[in-house]
């Protein structure tokens, strides 16, 4: 089969030939119709993230269908369209995984990091982490849904009721983000690069009701923001702009160092937290949701080969919505 491949962090992916994997137990090997591209492969690829597999396959946004089933991973039948997602594999024994908290499970692993993913024409995926695709949904949009929708989805659960919603970054997250939160009724304050007219633009055609600078406060005070942006400047940015009472959720896993900030913008009950990773839980409820609102992704299709110039786009912020390797057409 044809794979991107990561030989070393700080490489180019090379294009290689390398066999169809073998499902073991437990495990569906799916042919790959395409691979959602996520901030984090960038992270992967760039070193950013300690110890990755090596060499790997990136990507952990994989829509494909079951091909070959391994023993006991009956829940998938051949030809059943599945989506693989970040998490890969849990132990299901640690104190995270025992109290509902599969994402902080101790010695997790995660797809396209210490699993390869889906940059290939086929993957391997433990079935008991996999999700059904939506019925209807097209393959290519409901790539993004893997990882930019269900960590949006998550960040957004944790970012709470609050009816005043900021996203600080507006790319392949916020986008499905935003949508889902116009659905659910409230008002949505879109802040990018200063001048990234583009993307205030995006931001706007998705109801967001007042777009802006990063570095601009917004016309009144935010109830709750989302920072998708690896920007730790963005946090007490982001603190001045909430009311008291409101959370700043960093939805990256990844950020630059956050500067420095005089407690008062922290004072008044406001709150920062990170999301990590997802559980499975949440893509179940994600999934359910995506068609209700319905989510329609905006998606810029790559060629599998072209996998290092969708990275290059995607690091100089040069993507509306989400970029997806196209491996095949089902
Ligand atoms: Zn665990
Ligand atoms: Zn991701």
């Amino acid at each position: 089969m044809r794979a991107m491949i990561l030989d070393a962090p700080g490489e180019s992916l090379r294009v290689a030939e390398t066999s169809v994997p073998e499902p073991d137990a437990g495990q569906v090997l799916l042919r790959v119709h395409c691979c959602g591209v996520c901030r984090t492969d960038l992270h992967v690829v760039d070193g950013e993230l300690p110890d990755p597999k090596s060499p790997l396959i990136p990507g952990h946004q994989i829509v494909g269908t079951a091909e070959k089933i391994g023993e006991h991973a009956g829940r998938f039948s051949v030809g059943d369209r599945v989506g693989v997602p970040w998490l890969g594999w849990t132990d299901g024994e640690c104190r995270y995984c025992l109290s509902g908290r599969e994402n902080l499970c101790d010695n997790a692993r995660f797809t396209g990091y210490q699993i390869d993913g889906g940059y290939a024409e086929y993957a391997v995926a433990d079935g008991r982490f996999c999700f059904p695709i939506p019925e209807g949904f097209p393959v290519l949009q409901a790539a993004p849904l893997l990882c930019a929708g269900l960590i949006g989805y998550r960040s957004l659960r944790f970012a709470g009721d609050g009816e005043r919603l900021g996203l600080y970054g507006f790319g392949a997250s916020a986008h499905i983000v935003a949508q889902v939160a116009v659905h659910e009724g409230r008002r949505v304050f879109a802040f990018t690069s200063p001048n990234d007219e583009e993307a205030q633009e995006f931001a706007r055609e998705l109801g967001a009701e007042w777009v802006g600078s990063s570095e601009e406060a917004p016309p009144e005070e935010l109830d709750t923001a989302i920072i998708f942006a690896p920007v730790g400047a963005l946090v007490p940015a982001a603190l001045r702009a909430v009311a008291r009472g409101g959370t700043v959720v960093c939805a990256g896993i990844h950020m630059s160092d956050i500067p420095s900030f005089p407690y008062e913008i922290l004072w008044g009950e406001r709150s920062v937290r990170s999301v990590a990773n997802l559980t499975r839980q949440d893509g179940h409820e994600f999934l359910a949701l995506a068609p209700e609102v319905p989510v329609r992704t905006e998606v810029i299709p790559f060629a599998l080969e072209e996998a290092n110039e969708a990275l290059d786009a995607l690091r100089s912020g040069h993507i509306r919505g989400a970029a997806v390797l196209v491996v095949d057409s089902p």
